[in-house]
């Protein structure tokens, strides 16, 4: 048996014994959605890496970049649909085989695609809201360049954007389910992204990393499968069906 099949076994049992499994995305779950992640060049915009632009400097002081990075970017969001990946996660949490999933992506397809319990740790591109006063409003109203209503406010999407904190509710909900845990999957993320390349750290029990690349967290998990998250998880549905 290859080094490869014997992982996605030990996967598939783990899950199978486990009592308690969460599972923690990143990017690299969306991009068989055809969503780029941010660190492959693939991912870039208009040769600039989106991580310079989805900043709290950009917003403030460089509004016209700002503003046509995200409506290019709900554009682009627009026609992308749920891949095989976040269906059987939403399957498994619906037969319990696994009772969450914190993730580190804004567009919503854990969501679109029938997973309950989510925790955005991100926040979500489909939340817009005025940076000045909070007050909600649509995304229309964002792609249309309008101003905030109530306060003249600039309208922003709900994003967690570089140089801001993480919602506090997210955060300490995704903490205690990892803490409970006997089992975390991470899947698709490079782990460069503090503070939630921290959170694997606190699991109770097993880790398990299902990504393309080798990560500089890789001795924390095992098994540590470096394939495309939708065949991974496909396979081992594939056996938990058995
Ligand atoms: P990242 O871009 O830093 O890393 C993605 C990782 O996923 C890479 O290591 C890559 O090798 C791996 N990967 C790519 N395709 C994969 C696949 N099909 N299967 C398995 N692994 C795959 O992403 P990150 O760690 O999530 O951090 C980036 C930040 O940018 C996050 O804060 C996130 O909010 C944001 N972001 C979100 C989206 C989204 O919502 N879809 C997309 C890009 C970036």
């Amino acid at each position: 048996m290859t080094a490869y099949k014997a992982s996605i076994e030990r996967l598939a049992e783990m899950i199978r014994e486990s009592k308690y499994t969460v599972v923690l995305t990143g990017a690299g779950m969306s991009t068989e959605s055809g969503i780029p992640d941010f660190r492959s060049e693939g991912g870039w915009w208009r040769r600039i890496n989106p991580a310079t632009v989805a900043t709290v400097d950009a917003l403030e002081n460089n509004y016209e970049l700002f503003k046509e990075f995200y409506k290019h970017r709900f554009k682009s969001l627009e026609p992308c649909k749920p891949n095989i990946g976040h269906l059987i996660l939403a399957e498994w949490e619906n037969s319990g085989l696994i009772k969450s999933v914190m993730t580190q992506n804004v567009d919503g397809l854990h969501k679109k695609a029938g997973s309950q319990k989510i925790h955005e740790l991100h926040g979500s591109i489909n939340d817009v809201l005025c940076h000045s006063c909070g007050d909600k409003h649509t995304k229309e109203s964002f792609i249309n360049e309008e101003s905030c209503k109530k306060c003249g406010g600039k309208l922003r999407p709900g994003v967690v954007l570089f140089g801001e904190s993480l919602p506090i509710l997210a955060w300490e909900n995704a903490y205690r389910e990892i803490e409970t845990s006997d089992l975390l999957i991470v899947i698709g993320t490079s782990l460069n992204v503090s503070p939630v390349n921290s959170l694997p750290l606190a699991a109770g029990g097993e880790r398990v990393l299902i990504n393309m690349e080798s990560t500089s967290f890789d001795n924390k998990f095992d098994p540590i499968i470096h394939d495309k998250a939708g065949l991974v998880l496909d396979e081992v549905n594939g056996l938990l069906a058995i």
